[in-house]
């Protein structure tokens, strides 16, 4: 029998990982765990844990291990993941990958990360433009503001990418070129899908 995939999507804010996450979920009819909506949610709560939360995505660095882990396993103990998974946003640092690599032996995955890639100029004017609707209101993001946003990239960098090659080191990358139209990039995802799908 094949081994179920997992799929984790990586890029920096603006590659559009997020909808690309979310069409390949859809296509796939498999669950889609979005480390940062689950955040969001959890940070509105108003709770101590909701307000310690905000505060620590509105300096733009990572929220700790642990929570994000609990949040994590909470979903897949939640979800049919039978079919598969799609992950967005974690992991984000080297612990989070271990984490990784412990629950796909346990659940005897087959990890695939997907990597948008886009320039840091494109990252900046993407994020500069982005809306997104809150309470059938159209706003921005607090944390889309240009001195979190640096400090967001400035992350990427140092604690996801070394991730990358790790990824490509013990499993499978499927390396994407995120600055073309959002339909041309999915058929990109797809193809080089296909193409493990076949195998
Ligand atoms: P995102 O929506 O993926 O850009 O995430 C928004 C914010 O949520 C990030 O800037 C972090 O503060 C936090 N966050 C999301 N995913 C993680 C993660 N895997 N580990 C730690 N913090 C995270």
């Amino acid at each position: 029998m094949n081994k179920v995939k997992v799929f984790f999507v990586f890029g920096k804010q603006g590659s559009g990982k997020s909808t690309q996450a979310k069409l390949l979920a859809e296509h796939r009819a498999i669950p889609y765990f979005a480390t940062g909506d689950e955040l969001r949610r959890a940070s509105e709560q108003p709770t101590e844990f909701g307000d310690k939360l905000k505060a620590m995505m509105l300096t733009g660095g990572l929220v700790d291990d642990e929570t994000v882990k609990s949040l994590f396993i909470d979903f897949i103990s939640k979800h049919d993941c039978s079919n598969g998974l799609v992950v967005d946003g974690f992991p984000r640092d080297m612990a989070q990958f271990e984490m990784l690599e412990t629950l796909s032996q346990e659940h005897d995955w087959l990890v695939v990360a997907i990597e948008i890639n886009i320039s840091h100029q494109v990252a900046l004017e993407r994020i500069a433009l982005r809306k997104i609707v809150v309470d059938g209101k159209v706003t921005t993001r607090s944390d889309d503001e240009p001195a979190i946003v640096n400090k967001r990239l400035a992350v990427y960098e140092q604690s996801t990418v070394p991730l990358i090659e790790e990824f490509l080191q013990k499993y499978t990358l499927l390396k994407i070129d995120g600055e073309p139209a959002i339909a041309q990039v999915f058929a990109d995802v797809c193809q080089k899908i296909s193409q493990l799908d076949a195998n």
